[in-house]
């Protein structure tokens, strides 16, 4: 019978959220253990306490690292990983104890397997996941990319229709080159992104979604641009082709926009907790509102397979927007008394260049890299910046005043009222809600 602790872990701005609490997650580990044969040898409760907060700072932890010295266990529980840590260089001086003692975690809620490589770096990269990610993703491009582009190389293995690489650099290719010609006269006889969709399907049995044909038909690369460079790959339609293209395309869109009946409470609001993209609205059934996470939807690419639904978030806020400020504001003032912390900037340097020189001897993918990477910038950057000025707190009477009234309010009107009064919602796929203000930004 394996022996487990458990582990549980709330921060002081976490307490009141919902299947976050002690007794939630107590419960939850208990349960797992009981239902896989496992003796639970001692329950340890770090509350109050923020992930980022080192292990050293953290008495329960430290009982807990006793216990596995004292190899009273085989196993440490708990429900998700951001309950151990949020923190690379914090997980790895934990984890050098545990591998020391042949002890390994497991969350209940989440699936890591740390005995590979890729269960690894996908622990690497959940500790790592800032919720700004995704915004970013093109500066840090720019940023770290900016040599080979000015070589003219390709900086991914994808290429659009009618190209291959070539040493390095984009060149046509004869064998589909005349296929994406085709495709962009097409559009331009038909005006209909469904009648090429159509004509492809028939023609050559090739199928595409709607929308990567419009993106196919807008690809600046056909006529040589990428990067901010106009010849960057050898153009492949005629510019004025490809113009009348696109401008037709965008025009449609817009159309579309203007006449769209539907407002949106939540848009632009909503983070998927599990890989940092935004939320997107749908519609179910001519009425039903849901947001959900586009990478898993699209791509099957992330965990988050919850949708949330508009009716049950609105719900939830006005009921708990002034608790949650509350806490927010709380943990402004704990943030504040909080000292920095000394970091080892020579070692992030060192670190960073290693990881250069595993992505461009392809051992590692460049989604892995780009993440990996900005994490050890951001160290550096926070480690060689004086400490920002933390966000003002929330004027929690203003939110009061202004729920009040939220009945009244048209529908356009309420979907501003939540731009206004909220910055950001973190929804994990288990549909907890992480509410920050706009000053948080
Ligand atoms: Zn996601």
């Amino acid at each position: 019978m394996k022996r487990v602790f458990l582990y549980v872990r709330v921060s002081t701005e976490e307490q009141a959220v919902h299947g976050l609490s002690i007794e939630a997650q107590t419960a939850a580990l208990e349960n797992w253990a009981q239902a896989n044969q496992c003796k639970v040898v001692g329950i340890y409760t770090d509350a109050g306490i923020s992930a980022r907060k080192p292990a050293s700072k953290r008495p329960a932890l430290q009982r807990l690292l006793a216990g596995v010295r004292a190899r009273e266990g085989d196993l440490i529980l708990f429900t998700k990983l951001d309950r151990w840590f949020r923190n690379i260089s914090e997980y790895y001086k934990v984890q050098e104890v545990l591998e020391r003692y042949h002890v390994s975690w497991k969350t209940i809620q989440e699936d890591y397997d740390t005995t590979t490589a890729s269960g690894r770096l996908k622990v690497n990269i959940m500790l790592s996941v800032a919720q700004d990610e995704a915004d970013r993703t093109g500066e840090r491009i720019q940023f770290i990319f900016q040599d080979k582009v000015q070589r003219g190389e390709v900086i991914s293995g994808k290429v659009p229709l009618g190209y291959k690489i070539e040493n390095k650099k984009m060149v046509i290719d004869p064998a589909t080159a005349p296929i994406a010609r085709d495709i962009f006269q097409q559009y331009l006889a038909l005006r209909s992104v469904r009648g090429v969709r159509e004509y492809l399907i028939k023609t050559y049995h090739l199928t595409y979604a709607p929308t990567s044909l419009r993106l196919l038909l807008t690809n600046p690369r056909y006529i040589g641009h990428a990067h901010g460079q106009e010849n960057f790959c050898p153009a492949l339609i005629p510019k004025e082709q490809f113009e009348k293209c696109r401008d037709s395309i965008s025009f449609r869109g817009q159309r579309n926009i203007v006449h769209s009946p539907n407002i949106y409470l939540f848009t632009g609001l909503l983070r998927c907790a599990e890989c940092g993209n935004r939320l997107s609205a749908h519609v179910v059934s001519g009425q039903y509102i849901y947001y959900r996470c586009t990478k898993y939807e699209k791509y099957h690419q992330c965990t988050h397979k919850k949708r949330t639904s508009e009716l049950a978030l609105e719900k939830w806020l006005i009921e708990n927007l002034v608790a949650c400020y509350e806490r927010y504001n709380l943990s402004l003032i704990e943030q504040a008394q909080r000292p920095a912390p000394k970091v080892d900037t020579e070692n992030l340097r060192r670190k960073m260049k290693k990881l250069q020189d595993l992505y461009l001897n392809d051992l590692i993918e460049r989604e892995d890299y780009e993440k990996e990477y900005s994490l050890l910038r951001d160290q550096l950057r926070e480690a060689s910046t004086p400490a920002p000025k933390l966000p003002s707190p929330v004027d929690i009477e203003e939110i009061k005043n202004m729920l009040a009234a939220y009945r009244q309010l048209n529908r356009k009107e309420q979907k501003e009222f939540w731009g206004r009064l909220v910055g950001e919602i973190t929804i994990t796929n288990d549909e907890h809600f992480f509410v920050f203000p706009f000053s948080h930004k």
